[in-house]
């Protein structure tokens, strides 16, 4: 894949870059080096006034970076703007936060004594250069949710964005470079996926994160294990939004729409199977497809835009495929369905809703990546906890119900890394997020992703 800004909206071609050839690559990862050694002596409140810095920078740059991002990967601008602003909260909590969640641990003085010490003490140091493998749906908050915890732990990093991209990863190199960072610190590497196995294999590499599909997570988690290295894994996701009888329906309705759209429905953690029990399903259905219809789909530079083009002509036929494969076995598409005719440019799909989804189709198994719901009917809460459970998937999941005992059942029994009760899943720099089976595994975010890069060192007195 050529690294070049291609505006989805369109599908003009606006920048190309030349990758790093190897010796750039070299010379960036022995900064990266250098930088560790430099940057790992500093302390919290140095480490803090600069990401306070960056964040600062990155809230007078949020207008043109959201364009950027829009012109780049063509989420709406409004939803660009959000994505900046976010960030800079994510920058603002490290900065205030990480000295608290990495500081000494004192394990009990029973168990300290037990071992034979006078004192011993848990500390959490940094690793080293971390390689970060990242892709264009959320292009700005992807990155600053590794690299804001990764430089607040003393780690620097190597970002090798997706090869859409190239404009915002730029922009990130310098803007942490602006705000005082080591050189070195944060460095974009402008290569393709073809060079993250060398990279992953350099010694000077200590583990890596990747946020993306299920075969480049494969690829990268089995060579970092071969080279003994960390990863964390955020792949995709399958999330099923449960509504239950005793739920606000007005409210699941209107939450489900965002939930499935968000980012041109290009989210990992986007509602995509929606699992509706039999008494309030035609009620739900009805309201659903009716505001999913009602949705405008247009350049997504306009303010009013509710859903932006695909990101690539590639993303637009894989939807196309899903969905037409589905309506062939047999499911019906009651909004949408196809491409917008009054879009003839660009890779747009229309807002829709599938019903009638069967197990022998493949939108049952795999993500759709792209504005398309499946809806499900279900007689209990049992059915509902099998169907939401029968993925591959388990990175988050929504649960509409007020009724307590259902939620503590869901809480035990639903296979994912998120239980968004009564609302839709959304990140928060203060709680974890990550999935398992094959969405992946470690977390990010809070306490728990800044600890995923540290080395945490026993220390003992005898
Ligand atoms: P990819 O997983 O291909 O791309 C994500 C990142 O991984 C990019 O930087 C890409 O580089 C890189 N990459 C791709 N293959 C490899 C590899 N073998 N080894 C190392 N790095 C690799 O996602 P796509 O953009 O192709 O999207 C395909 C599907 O992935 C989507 O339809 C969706 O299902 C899922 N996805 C999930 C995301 C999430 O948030 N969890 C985000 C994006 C996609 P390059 O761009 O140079 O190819």
């Amino acid at each position: 894949m050529a690294i070049a800004t291609v505006n989805p909206a369109t599908g003009e071609t606006l920048k190309t870059f030349e990758p790093h050839n190897d010796g750039e690559i070299e010379e960036r990862l022995f900064r990266a080096q250098r930088a560790f050694r430099e940057h790992r002596l500093t302390d919290f409140a140095q480490r803090s006034a600069l990401m306070q810095r960056a964040a600062d920078l990155l809230e007078e740059d949020q207008e043109s970076i959201a364009r950027t991002m829009t012109t780049e990967m063509g989420k709406p601008l409004v939803a660009a703007r959000a994505e900046a602003a976010k960030c800079v909260k994510a920058m603002r909590w490290y900065a205030e936060h990480a000295e608290a969640q990495l500081a000494d641990e004192h394990p009990a003085p029973s168990d300290v004594q037990d071992s034979g010490a006078t004192r011993a003490f848990v500390r959490y140091r940094p690793l080293g250069p971390v390689l970060a493998v990242m892709p264009w749906n959320f292009p700005l908050w992807q990155v600053v949710r590794f690299a804001a915890p990764a430089l607040m732990a003393g780690n620097t990093g190597l970002l090798k964005h997706a090869s859409n991209v190239p404009q915002t990863a730029l922009y990130l190199e310098e803007l942490f470079l602006r705000a005082g960072f080591p050189e070195g610190a944060f460095q974009t590497l402008l290569v393709g996926s073809g060079a993250v196995a060398d990279l992953l294999r350099d010694e000077r590499v200590v583990a890596a994160t990747l946020t993306g599909s299920e075969p480049a997570g494969r690829s990268v988690a089995s060579i970092a294990g071969d080279e003994i290295k960390k990863t964390v894994l955020e792949l995709g996701g399958s999330d099923p939004f449960l509504v239950l009888p005793s739920a606000d329906l007005d409210k699941a309705v209107r939450t489900a729409v965002t939930a499935r759209v968000q980012n041109n429905g290009q989210s990992c953690i986007a509602a995509k199977r929606f699992i509706v029990h039999a008494d309030v399903y035609d009620e739900f259905t009805a309201r659903f497809v009716e505001r999913m219809s009602a949705l405008k789909v247009g350049d997504p530079m306009e303010e009013d835009t509710d859903i932006g083009p695909l990101s690539s002509a590639q993303g637009r036929s894989d939807l196309e495929e899903l969905v037409d494969d589905a309506t062939r076995r047999g499911a019906t598409a009651q909004c949408g369905g196809g491409r917008p005719l009054h879009l003839p440019d660009g890779w747009f799909y229309e807002p829709t809703v599938l019903t009638g989804v069967t197990e022998g189709m493949r939108i049952h198994r795999e993500e759709a990546f792209g504005p398309v719901a499946s809806v499900y009917r279900v007689d209990g809460l049992d059915e509902a906890i099998e169907l939401a459970n029968d993925t591959s998937f388990g990175l988050s999941s929504n649960a509409w119900t007020r009724d307590s005992e259902e939620q503590v059942r869901l809480t035990r029994d639903l296979e994912a890394g998120g239980i968004f009760f009564n609302g839709m899943t959304a990140s928060h720099p203060g709680l974890p997020f990550g999935g398992v089976k094959r969405s992946g595994y470690g977390r990010e975010l809070a306490g728990h992703g800044i600890r995923e890069f540290c080395n945490a060192t026993t220390v003992w007195f005898g």
